[in-house]
């Protein structure tokens, strides 16, 4: 079994973009695989030492009704089978309470989690980044998915928390 990264984050921060990115290659998409159910989409992510799997969650939605509308299923079983979470925000758009609500449910659920700060493509990311620390989830990867600007870097993270 390869490890699983799940891309979580509320609706265009950017998770397919960055799935798109990180599964390009022509082997990358994973029509079965023993373990996992098939109704998210799979691919599989080319890295150096070990390969990955990458599960593209499809958005958290109606996160302003709370946790429980949130946690829907699809994303709780992606959380459960993950071995890293990527969760996504949105560098031009800031902290908004969305975000709030999906990081205290991320700390809780005890996996690890990197912090991925997307869009940073013309704006100061160094500036931007720091915003997020306040999220207490460590320290944010900025990275433009849309260029594939920095994701090397948060490819090296995963070695890091496996
Ligand atoms: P999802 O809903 O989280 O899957 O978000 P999408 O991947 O569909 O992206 C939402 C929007 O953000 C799309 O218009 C993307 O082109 C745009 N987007 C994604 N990544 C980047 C990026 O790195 N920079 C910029 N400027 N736009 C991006
Ligand atoms: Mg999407």
């Amino acid at each position: 079994m390869l490890p699983v990264i799940a891309l979580v984050g509320r609706p265009n921060v950017g998770k397919s973009t960055l799935f798109n990115y990180l599964t390009r290659s022509r082997e990358a998409l994973v029509a079965d695989y023993p373990g996992l159910t098939r109704d998210r989409q799979y691919g599989r992510v080319r890295r150096g030492e070990r390969d990955c799997l990458v599960v593209d969650t499809g958005g958290i939605t109606d996160v302003d009704d709370g946790i429980e509308q949130f946690a829907r299923k699809q994303v709780e079983v992606a959380l459960q089978e993950a071995d890293v979470v990527f969760f996504l925000v949105d560098a031009r758009d800031g902290i908004n309470a969305a975000d709030q609500d999906i990081a205290d449910f991320l700390r809780k659920l005890g996996k690890p989690v990197v912090l991925v700060v997307n869009k940073i493509d013309g704006i100061d990311s160094n500036t931007v980044s720091h915003d997020f620390y306040s999220l207490a989830l460590g320290e944010p990867v900025a990275i433009a998915a849309a260029h594939g600007r920095n994701v090397s870097d948060l490819l090296a993270r995963i070695d890091e928390l496996l």
